[in-house]
């Protein structure tokens, strides 16, 4: 068989899939030519399949028996030796290891949390040569003897993931990570890999100077992600507005991001309150109940996370389907890094921002008192770019991919703007109204009193103060009152105006609400179009019914209820064997036996993410579920 044949027969036999993802195929094959690989793919990419389908192919494990025989992966079978990948996650490890094994890769990790008895074992079936791929912590680097143990194991190829850990230029910099920078002079003449999902072209020299990368394979893949539908809303009431978005999501895993502590424990208070499992998560939380919280959202008991940013790197969890920020991220890259954490698996997942000028506010209060000028003018810029992100209306797509250098074109039908969910009006005049209502009142009242003057409510504290004798008084009597609390909010979110919170929170006109109320500049408001409200958008489905075709469609109700009774199934078992659903198999999968129904084996290995040996793993348990379903039992 050539490689490249073999290669394939390993993605479907292996691994269940019959199609690579964009640049997995050419890497492969670079690290097994014994080339160095530098590649950045965006996150969900299938990064992980990179090195590990490699390290199959040069273990010799690489299942092409008979498909019905499952590749007996528990004997010897290594003879061209161990891939080594680095990795940074230690929390993650286990579910690295766990993932690969369901897939019947010999794997085994090595890091500092684990018991004395357990490293032994796997130091013993290293020394048996029973292991394809072991996941190792940066700091094992710095144990006495550990490049000769590595060496000792067979080691013949190593990859790095989250090689931008190596760069103090990236987000997420790690001191254990410079011991990186030793392998090359210790472990001679074998290939290295390097993974990152940073797209910044200064990252990414520092990782192939660091590494010493030799001439390598460069891939630098598009950082679009087609699967995620994003969405950008003026924050008004914030803890309504997240509840009622989580409750038409329900089961669904999701992460919500809030910026202080305070904030997500209200939130994730608020949330259990009105009937939601949400646990919340920050760094403030003892170790133990964050792992506890990591645990049970992993697992699928506890569907939503609240949390600050802390919550981050660790979430490798595929089947995250919404990621809500409460507050302005810092910037762009959070954003995107943070937004990306949905839908890894590839499968259609939703963002939604929530953002104010009193976030912008709080933002630049912080920012002012960086020390570091240049520090300080980075976070400024960076601010500045994420409200026009926010605050602009044109295809958020677009806006966010021209920040990372790469052309889209627009028009992206995945984003609020695009579907037309929303759309902007001219609300000039309006705002105008207000702004000279605040102007007449010497900008010392806030929104509702101005609103009670524009609408000409006679209250006893307009009448008292006379504000029944103003021009602007009964203006505005045509439109409903929220109308002009969304303005006011909308003011407020756009900058124009600001809540003073030293006088009683009175709404103190800024610069650009002056140029605004003196006929220097329009406004518009974007605003939810009452036609097209907010569509679900998690029903499309991907499925590859044979051959190459992919082809999409929805779900019909009738799927939907098979969809809910196969999850039902997985999430008892996975507890059973006490690991996250997603190890059985992913959203994805089970979607595809919905639509394509299978009846037996062969049928049920065309559903993408079925192979071997999860065929004989859970494949009676499947076929028999779904056929009890279509029976009606
Ligand atoms: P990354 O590390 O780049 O963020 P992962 O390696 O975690 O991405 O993979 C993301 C998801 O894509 C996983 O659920 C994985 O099983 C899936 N995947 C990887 N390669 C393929 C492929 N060729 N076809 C379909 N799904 C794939
Ligand atoms: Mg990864």
């Amino acid at each position: 068989m050539s490689e490249s044949a073999q290669i394939r027969s390993v993605l479907e036999q292996v691994f269940g899939f019959d199609d690579f993802k964009p640049h997995q195929e050419s890497i492969i094959q670079a690290s097994l030519s014994g080339r160095d690989v530098f590649a950045a793919l965006p996150t969900g990419g299938g990064k992980s399949l990179c090195y590990q389908l490699p390290a199959l192919v040069r273990a010799g494990n690489t299942g092409t028996s008979d498909i019905f025989n499952i590749p007996n992966i528990s004997d010897d079978a290594r003879s061209g030796g161990l891939t080594v990948v680095v990795s940074p996650l230690i929390a993650l490890m286990k579910d690295q290891v766990d993932a690969a094994r369901a897939s019947g890769i010999q794997a085994a990790c090595l890091n500092s949390a684990m018991e004395t008895a357990e490293r032994r074992e796997v130091y013993q079936a290293l020394e048996n040569h029973r292991i394809a791929i072991l996941y190792l912590a940066p700091e094992r680097l710095a144990v006495e003897g550990a490049f000769e143990h590595l060496i000792e194991w067979g080691c013949a190829a190593l990859a790095v993931d989250e090689a931008h850990c190596i760069s103090e230029w990236g987000h997420e910099f790690r001191p254990d990570y410079r011991r990186l920078s030793l392998i090359r002079s210790r472990l001679r003449g074998i290939p290295l890999t390097a993974f990152t999902a940073t797209a910044t072209p200064r990252v990414q020299n520092d990782i192939i100077a660091q590494l010493e990368l030799n001439d390598p394979f460069i891939v630098r893949a598009g950082f679009n992600r087609p699967e995620l539908f994003y969405r950008v809303e003026p924050k008004r009431d914030t803890l309504g507005r997240i509840t009622e978005f989580v409750k038409a999501r329900p089961g669904r895993s999701g992460i919500i991001y809030r910026s202080t502590r305070a904030d997500v424990e209200k939130t994730a208070e608020h949330l259990n309150r009105k009937g939601i499992t949400a646990a919340p998560y920050h760094a403030g939380l003892p170790d133990e109940s964050r792992r506890r919280t990591q645990d049970e959202f992993r697992t699928d008991r506890v569907p939503v996370i609240v949390a600050t940013v802390a919550f981050g790197m660790g979430i490798d969890k595929p089947d995250i389907r919404f990621v809500v920020h409460g507050d302005l991220p810092k910037s762009l890259e959070s954003y995107y890094q943070e937004t990306g954490r949905a839908g890894r698996d590839g499968d259609a997942a939703e963002t939604l921002l929530l953002w104010s000028a009193g976030d912008m506010v709080k933002s630049r209060w912080h920012i002012d008192r960086i020390e570091d000028e240049a520090e300080r003018r980075r976070g400024s810029e960076s601010l500045t770019k994420m409200i026009r992100f926010a605050d602009t209306f044109a295809c958020r797509r677009s806006i966010l991919l021209r920040h990372f250098d790469e052309d889209h074109p627009g028009g992206c039908a995945a984003c609020d703007v695009c579907t037309g969910e929303v759309e902007s009006a001219d609300a000039t005049e309006d705002a105008r109204k207000l702004l000279s209502a605040a102007a007449r009142t010497e900008e010392r009242f806030g929104a509702h009193h101005l609103v009670d003057i524009i609408r000409g409510t006679r209250t006893e504290k307009v009448e008292q103060r006379g504000h029944d004798r103003l021009p602007t008084f009964g203006v505005g009597a045509d439109a409903p009152r929220r109308h002009w609390l969304n303005i006011a909010g909308d003011l407020e979110a756009g900058g124009y105006v600001y809540r003073d919170e030293e006088r009683f929170r009175a709404l103190r006109i800024t610069e650009e609400g002056r140029e605004l109320l003196f006929g220097r500049r329009e406004f518009r408001t974007v605003r939810r179009t009452a036609a097209k409200k907010e569509r679900l958008h998690a029903g499309s489905l991907r499925c590859s019914s044979g051959g190459n075709q992919e082809q999409e469609r929805e779900l019909s109700d009738n799927d939907k209820a098979l969809f809910e009774h196969l999850r039902a199934l997985r999430f008892a078992k996975a507890g059973e064997i006490g690991k996250p659903p997603y190890v059985i198999f992913p959203d994805r999968t089970l979607k595809a036996m919905c639509a394509l129904r299978p009846r037996n084996p062969e049928e049920l290995l065309a559903c993408p993410g079925v192979g071997k040996r999860k065929l004989s793993a859970w494949g009676a348990l499947f076929l028999d579920s779904i056929e009890d379903f279509e029976n009606g039992r």
